[in-house]
């Protein structure tokens, strides 16, 4: 027993479970961390947390302890209860969503320092700085993360798990564009794009999640389903609302029930390449969502292109629009 007390600590240190019930700390001296006291009515920042020895006390209210005594504390449970709720089917994996959120906001901060990465945005059409913005669009340039993430009292084993982290330590994503992966407020994976010699798409362990940016267009009765962010970025910046991507042409059990969850069109546009994997795969999904009672359309876009290339190669937003129009079941 006491031996697990132990190791669950250090798979979940303090400050991690803090964060996660959104408190604000910020860093004083090497190892340690103060913000407003979750456990008792304050103003003024009294409640410390010490990372190396992953425990707190509050000058205010006079209580201290580590992670168990805190949530007793703060959930008014006992001890053997507080364990119960701190095991791992009980904790959500918004602990990695938190340290998720924290790198891609990194990655944003870093874009602009980069002018390769600016230029490669550039190479594939994406200049409109507002939709960068809006869909948080960053760069990993690599060998920043780690250090930037553990002064943030984040521990190397968390980072380890989320992906971020290589086994040997190292930045996972180097040289990357990186897009996160939003549900809402929750960021549940994030996708880089290699603008170097590297495997060209990259995603963190774990679910891609649904579709991108599905709660844009759940209303909306049609829908163009891209199967890549750049596709994605260059339609929106063509003035289409109406589009969401999956991620690659295979789509999850998840992504496939949200185009069913509701009457609408698909206007299906993968790409067209050489050897017609893009149009094998969209003609099964029109089937399939045909089964299910969607209406699927294809867009059928010029040989070797797309939708980003499209733009690219100089395709504007009505020519585009007429191909919708002429998509076909
Ligand atoms: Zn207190």
């Amino acid at each position: 027993m006491g031996e697990d007390v132990e190791a669950l600590k250090r798979r979940l240190p303090l400050l991690e479970y803090l964060r996660q019930c959104n408190w604000k700390g910020s860093p004083v001296g090497r190892s340690e961390f103060v913000g407003l006291c979750p456990l008792h009515e304050e103003t003024r920042p009294s409640f410390y947390v010490n990372t190396r020895k992953n425990v707190f006390y509050c000058h205010g209210c006079g209580q201290g302890g580590d992670l168990i005594r805190f949530v007793q504390l703060s959930r008014h449970l006992s001890f053997s209860q507080s364990l119960a709720c701190l095991t791992p089917q009980n904790i959500p994996s918004d602990y990695s969503a938190t340290v998720l959120r924290q790198a891609a906001a990194l990655y944003q901060q870093q874009l602009d320092h980069y002018p390769e990465a600016l230029s490669y945005l550039n190479r594939r059409g994406l200049d409109d700085p507002i939709l960068i913005k809006e869909l948080e669009i960053g760069y990993a340039p690599g060998g920043c993360l780690r250090r930037h993430l553990t002064a943030q009292g984040y521990s190397f084993d968390l980072l380890r798990q989320s992906g971020l982290l290589n086994v040997n330590g190292s930045d996972a994503f180097y040289q990357r564009i990186v897009f996160p992966l939003r549900h809402g407020e929750h960021v549940g994976n994030l996708y880089g794009r290699s603008i170097g010699a590297a495997f060209a798409h990259r995603f963190l362990p774990g679910s891609k999640g649904g579709l991108y940016a599905w709660e844009k267009v759940r209303h909306c009765p049609e829908v163009i389903l891209v199967e890549g962010l750049f596709d994605y970025a260059a339609l929106r910046q063509a003035g289409f609302r109406n589009v969401t991507c999956s991620l690659g042409t295979h789509l999850n059990g998840g992504q496939f029930r949200q185009l069913c969850n509701g009457p609408r069109t698909v206007y299906l546009t993968f790409d067209v390449d050489a050897n017609q994997s893009g149009q094998l795969a969209a003609n099964q999904l029109a089937h399939r969502l045909g089964a299910h009672g969607i209406t699927a359309r294809r867009i059928l876009l010029p040989e070797g292109q797309d939708p980003n290339s499209f733009f690219v190669q100089g395709g504007d937003a009505r020519q585009f629009q007429s191909l919708v129009e002429a998509a076909q079941p």
